[in-house]
Order: C-alpha cells, then structure tokens, then sequence
C-alpha cells in the first residue's frame, strides 16, 4: 500500500542492532489515513478541545450535522418535482443508467463488497495502530465510530443527491386527473372482474412466443416507457435500464423482494429466480423507480401503464400482477366468484408465483418487511410497506380518464358505450 510518504531506505551498520519487528515497531511506520498520528497519539498531550478531538472530527460531525438538516427539513415538493425529479435528476440518470449499463454485472455489488471490505480494513487499521492501554483504544475506538457515522451521513446525502429526494416531489394523484370519488366497491368488483377476462384472453398469444429473457425485455418494451412517461408529462423521459441479476439473489429468494432500483449506480437489480411471466411488469416497475417515480405504489401504478402500453407478453403480466391486487380487496364471496372465473393457464401461472413466493423464510421476509418499512418512512412515505396496495386507488381513481387512453383499448371500450354510473 502507498504509504504517502518518501520510502527511505536507512543503512544498519554492521553489528548493530536490528529495530523491532511487528507490533513495537508499528509506532515508527508512515501511513496515511487511520493510523496516522493523529489516530495513534489521541492519547498523548492533548492541547485545547480541538486538537484533541482533531479538526477530521469536527468536519465528521458537520457532515452528520449536514445529513440530520436534509433528513428532517421541509423540502417544497413544487421544487422538488420541477427542478429537481424533472431536470437534475433526470439528466443524471440519462447518462449514468447508460453507463452502468455497459458492463453486465451489478455495479452495487461491487461497490458494496468494496464499501465493506474497505471499512473493515479501515478500523483494523486504526486499532492496530492505537497505543496498547485501554484509554488510548477506546480513543480511537470512538473516533472510528464517530468518522464510521460520518461516512454513513455522507452516503445518505449522496442518496438523496442521486434518487431519494424523488421520494418528496408531488404525488401523481396530484398531477392527474385524480379523483378519489371514483373509487368505490363496484368500481373495484368491476375491474377485478376486468382483470380475469383479460387474463383468460391474453394467455394464449402471450404464450404463442417464447417469454423474454431480461436481456430483451428493454429492446421490446422500452418505447412503450418512453410512451407513458411523455403521457405523464415528462419532457425528457429517463432511458430504460438493462436488468441486472445480482449477487443478493439467494437473499432476494429467502426475502420475497423480487427486485430494486440501485440509488447509487441507478441500475436495476431483479431476483432471477422470478418467473417468465412476472419479468415484464417487475422490470416495468423498477423502470418506473427508473423515472423517478419513488413511492411504490406510484410505481406500481406507472408499470401498469408500461405493460399495457406494450405487448401481449407485458399486458398479460400486468394483469397478473393487477388481479392478486384487486381481488384480494374483495369480500370473500365475491373473491370466490372473480376466481371462478378464470382459465387454467393463468390459474396455473398465478399458483406457480404463489409457489415461488412460498420459498421465501418467514423470519428473512418478517425482517426485510420491517427494514423496508422503516426505510420508507423515514423517507416521508406515511404509510410505509403499505403504501404498495394504494396502487388500486390510484388506478381506480384515474379509471376512464386520458391516462388511459389507448393503452389495450379500455378507455376506448368504455367510450363507445354509454358511460357506466360511478359514484
Ligand atoms: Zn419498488
């Protein structure tokens, strides 16, 4: 390792004697970072407040400083949404999703493996640099602790930087013709039934070709993206990503998380062990988190949108994935008789992802459930891991409007009958 410094090479005189060798010597050694003397010395001669806390300490502490500030301090989500998810941010994500692009592992994994390797070589080095007693360890102990907070704040702040601060811009029930009156149980009855119709009708020419790899679902479907993000306002869509499998896979399978956006690389990660036919709308989704769309729901909601703007294979996953929402909000009775309903083919696809999910352990699933929902709140999602069911309000709140127009024929269906009673 470099050590900073001139490497000076020192004659020993013949017959004199050899400097101690390993942990006596360690005190003379030049190195950077950690066990410099400012680490190994915390215990010798402090001279005033800030020499003996050390100015790093002091800048660790702004920095956690700074991230508490953007933690808890209003943002306007006007700004949010017009200056920053509509142009910074995408501006970063047309170049950076592209260049992650071009390498076909999983950038996160790298820097997580890097990330951790490095921390745990990093306050190895620091104690072993520390004097021997147990105040000058505990010194550095709580020094390292302290830069440890610091570097977790920094990447916080680099979160909200790249992808987080998309989590406080305007709702989309804000920006489109929203209306909660139009949610109701019958509207809900009514689409659940929708949903299997349209299951029983697209299995079979979503199944007459061969399911897309991940590799090729963005050569498909990544101009039916585009298509939804221009009808949702923006002027400069972001580019679809190339899904990634990543080395949290068994992690994933053991979890029950199908997949995720990575922040920092701004790649998406999927579960690989996901089914054929749950590819299309799991990448649509990620996609949607792609776009900026941070809140689950909202980007359930705009995976919907994709998948049905493509083609069968996407449309078929879409409704997959809408049905199990839908009906399971159904009384009993009525959930018993939408199911009745459906055909073999779908039934056997939605009994195989209720298989697979299956796998996953309840304790790991338990406990990723309660990290996620933490990790929502605290970025300003009041609902939490809930706010993943509010897709059907949304979709039944902009049911008929022009959100929908043309995306597999239903708001051009209800047009050309006369308009059904809403309440
Ligand atoms: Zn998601």
């Amino acid at each position: 390792m470099d050590s900073g410094e001139p490497v000076v090479k020192r004659r020993v005189a013949p017959g004199a004697p050899r400097r101690p060798r390993g942990r006596a010597r360690r005190g003379s050694i030049p190195v950077t970072g950690v066990g410099t003397p400012e680490y190994r010395n915390v215990s010798a001669k402090p001279a005033g407040l800030v020499r003996r806390i050390g100015p790093g300490s002091w800048i660790a502490a702004g920095v956690i400083a700074a991230a508490l500030v953007a933690a808890l301090a209003p943002t306007s989500a006007a700004w949010v949404e017009q200056t920053y998810s509509r142009q910074w941010y995408v501006a970063a994500q047309r170049i950076l999703t592209p260049v992650s692009a071009l390498v076909p592992f999983s950038l996160l994994d790298v820097l997580a493996i890097a990330g951790l390797l490095g921390l745990g070589i990093w306050w190895w080095r620091g104690l072993r640099g520390a004097g021997t007693d147990w105040r000058s360890r505990s010194a550095v102990a709580a020094r390292l602790m302290l830069h440890t907070a610091a570097a977790a704040a920094a990447l916080y702040l680099v979160f909200l930087a790249m992808w987080g601060l998309n989590y406080r811009r305007m709702p989309l029930t804000a920006k489109l013709d929203y209306d909660a009156a139009r949610i109701s149980p019958e509207a809900l009855a009514s689409l659940a039934a929708e949903s299997v119709d349209r299951l029983n009708a697209l299995h079979a020419p979503a199944a007459a070709e061969p399911w897309l790899s991940f590799g090729e679902l963005p050569g498909r479907f990544g101009p039916a993206f585009d298509r939804v993000q221009r009808r949702l306002g923006a002027r400069r869509p972001a580019v679809a990503g190339r899904p990634k499998t990543t080395l949290l896979t068994a992690y994933f399978r053991r979890a029950g998380i199908d997949g995720m956006l990575s922040p920092f690389t701004l790649e998406v990660l999927v579960n690989g062990t996901v089914l054929p036919f749950e590819r299309p709308f799991l990448v649509a989704h990620e996609w949607s988190h792609l776009a900026g769309y941070a809140n689950e729901s909202e980007a359930s909601f705009v995976g919907v949108l994709v998948c049905l703007a493509g083609d069968a294979q996407s449309r078929y996953s879409a409704w997959l994935y809408l049905s199990s929402q839908l009906v399971r909000h159904l009384p009993a009775d009525a959930r018993d008789r939408v199911w009745a309903g459906l055909d073999g083919g779908p039934r056997a696809d939605l009994r195989a992802i209720a298989a697979r999910l299956r796998e996953a352990v309840p304790v790991v699933r338990r406990g990723a459930s309660r990290v996620y929902d933490r990790y929502l709140r605290a970025n300003r999602v009041a609902a939490g891991i809930a706010s993943y069911g509010l897709v059907v309000d949304l979709l039944l709140g902009t049911d008929g409007t022009p959100t929908w127009r043309g995306l597999a024929g239903r708001i051009d269906a209800s047009a050309a009958q006369p308009p059904a009673p809403r309440r």
